[in-house]
């Protein structure tokens, strides 16, 4: 017997609580849920929840307050629920510490992929974790991230420095959306300029090319328009 993955919603619209409750009754997790944002700092202070699901648009403080507050102190996966469509908000939530976004209105089957993805993601960040070095591999596309050789149906794929950090950046974090400026901080260091985009934008239609069989319909790299990347989540 493992311990159930918990999780804490803070969500203020009756709805949304009911729809996820119900999403989640038939998977394995203990779901607690708190109205507003301070009932949810509380209740996340108090039960450390492996997962935190957040909407934005609360009563009393603002949710991206709760990122803050909560990245004070915690890396506990956040996935924030926004009704909000604007590209910015996301972005702030994302740089401001959220794991990923899910966009109201959304079904289950999306809501439980992001759950399994975050929880797969903060369990792969856990030091020592063999997962952590463990190849990428979905769909024919392998990335050993020791020997740092790519292939693709079994056949090597030659990428610069560049595009195999940036492959396997993605990899590393498949199945989660990377900012822009995450991802450029991450390749070309704290001092680059993240207001442009060209460079990533370059470097990513090279990568595929090599990689994809047909670049203008991605099914490794996805853009998320405004946001950044998300890559093919790992088939383990
Ligand atoms: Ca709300």
């Amino acid at each position: 017997m493992h311990p159930k993955i918990s999780i804490i919603l803070i969500e203020d619209e009756m709805n949304i609580c009911n729809f996820i409750a119900t999403a989640l009754k038939t998977s394995d997790y203990k779901l607690t849920i708190a109205h507003n944002g301070n009932d949810g700092l509380s209740l996340i202070t108090s039960q450390c929840p492996n997962i935190i699901l957040l909407d934005l648009g609360l009563p009393d403080i603002d949710g991206m307050e709760v990122i803050k507050s909560i990245r004070t102190w915690s890396s506990i996966p956040i996935i924030v629920i926004s009704a909000r469509t604007q590209e910015h908000e996301k972005v702030l939530a994302l740089d401001a510490g959220a794991d990923d976004y899910i966009t109201k209105p959304f079904g289950t089957s999306e809501l439980l992929a992001r759950i399994r993805t975050s929880i797969r993601h903060s369990n792969r960040m856990t030091i020592g974790n063999p997962l952590n070095t463990r190849p990428y591999h979905s769909h024919g596309l392998v990335l050993d991230f020791e020997k740092r050789i790519v292939s693709l149906n079994g056949t090597e794929i030659h990428l610069t420095q560049i595009e195999y950090k940036l492959l396997s950046l993605l990899a590393k974090n498949s199945g989660r959306v990377l900012t822009y400026s995450y991802i450029i901080g991450e390749i070309w260091g704290p001092y680059a300029d993240d207001s442009n985009n060209q460079i990533l934008r370059v470097n990513m239609a090279n990568i595929r090319r090599k990689i994809e069989e047909n670049p203008a319909e991605p099914k490794y790299v996805f853009t998320e328009i405004g946001i950044g990347y998300r890559m093919l989540e790992d088939e383990m």
